[in-house]
């Protein structure tokens, strides 16, 4: 099958772990016959030095037209980079949000897996580690807290604050559905976290992906208040599969989550809208102080990439065999230098790329 691909190499290490997911597609395509279109775009930094600012809108309309966005990441040196002292409307971040709202992503998902191989930088004890954990963080990126009605102003001398927290039953359904669907295509489990014992929003929420989840019988559901499942993530992160949560709890939790896995170099995560389209990129930023010195770890990029045929070109088997590369290298004994260990061999981004996609 033919699918279209857009890839957005962005700023900093950006290009070269791009290089190496696409390196690792074209293996993909080698192996199962399918053929991936690849059409690039500028964006942040790279589109501000071309056309003058970090989005246009042809860059939209031809990620609009992809399947799937793969991207690396964007931003320079906040403090150096001539980039920062531009507007903030003109800025390189200022293209991610706009390209988020553009294509309409309001799911985002964060894996965090534990590979056993790296258990020496998880921060939990191993008792708590066990047989290690997998669990995806599904967050509402576009409603909540941070999109409400606030204000700053003076009442009776004092100054005040204000922000509001708003979902309809809409935005809290479609975000569900997906939670519930991506369960199916990992173990069917569902936490939702919520602050319902306080929160109308949260009751509202708990109502609603109740609603949901009689149209999936198979997936279990559990609730859990937010409070308790910040110290669940730390005392037994075993017991998760999929946390389907708002806004705000997910900025907090994702980070949570990803922080216990000890390695900002091996997250990947996925930005989806009502459709099976989506936006793949690492977590971890454009590494400004390692740009262009062939060290930067290209294995978030190539789990996201991981995401994007699993997710948005339904391509299961070919997302595992792509996993399973990454964790035969791993056990190899190969590692990038963020994630080096004594008895390792250390190898560049271009090695790592390689030796994964001759792995699959
Ligand atoms: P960063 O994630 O780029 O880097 C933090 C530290 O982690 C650095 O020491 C870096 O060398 C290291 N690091 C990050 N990714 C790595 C990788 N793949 N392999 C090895 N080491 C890695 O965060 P920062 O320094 O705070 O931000 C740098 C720039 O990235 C800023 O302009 C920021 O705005 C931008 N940023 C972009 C995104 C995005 O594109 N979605 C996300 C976060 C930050």
């Amino acid at each position: 099958m033919e699918h279209k691909i857009v890839l957005i190499p962005g700023d900093g290490i950006g290009p070269e772990i791009v290089g190496e997911a696409k390196k690792v597609l074209d293996r993909v395509c080698e192996k199962s016959g399918h053929t991936f279109l690849y059409e690039e775009v500028l964006l942040g930094g790279a589109s501000i030095d071309v056309h003058g600012v970090p989005l246009t809108d042809e860059a939209v309309a031809v990620a609009r037209s992809a399947d799937a966005v793969l991207m690396g990441s964007i931003g320079g040196n906040t403090a150096t980079s001539p980039w920062y002292k531009l507007e903030p409307s003109k800025r390189p971040e200022a293209g991610l949000l706009r390209i988020r709202k553009e294509l309409n992503l309001f799911a985002n998902l964060r894996p965090a897996y534990l590979y056993s191989q790296l258990k020496d930088a998880c921060p939990l004890r191993p008792d708590i580690i066990g047989d290690g954990f997998d669990m995806l963080i599904m967050r509402e990126l576009t409603g909540g807290l941070y999109f409400g009605e606030r204000r700053t102003y003076e009442q009776d001398g004092l100054r005040t604050a204000m922000d509001t927290l708003v979902y309809n039953e809409e935005e809290i359904r479609r975000i569900a559905v997906k939670g519930f669907e991506i369960a199916k295509k990992r173990r069917n489990k569902v936490t939702s976290v919520d602050k319902a014992n306080v929160l109308d929003s949260s009751r509202l929420w708990r109502k609603v992906v109740e609603e949901v989840a009689v149209h999936y019988p198979d997936v279990e559901l559990e609730h859990m208040l937010v409070d308790n499942c910040a110290m669940q993530l730390v005392r037994d992160p075993g017991q998760f599969d999929v946390i389907l949560t708002e806004n705000m709890f997910g900025d907090i939790l994702s980070d949570e989550a990803s922080m216990v896995t000890g390695s900002i170099g091996m997250l990947s995560s996925a930005s989806l809208n009502e459709t099976k389209f989506g936006l793949y990129e690492p977590s971890h930023g454009s590494a400004p102080d390692i740009a262009g010195q062939d060290k930067a770890n290209p294995i978030a990029t190539i789990l996201s990439a991981a995401m994007m045929l699993r997710y948005s070109l339904d391509l299961d088997g070919e997302a595992d065999a792509v996993e399973q590369a990454v964790q035969r290298v791993l056990e190899q004994g190969y590692r990038t230098v963020d994630i080096m260990s004594e008895g390792c061999t250390c190898v560049g981004t271009r090695e790592m790329g390689e030796l994964i996609s001759k792995a699959i």
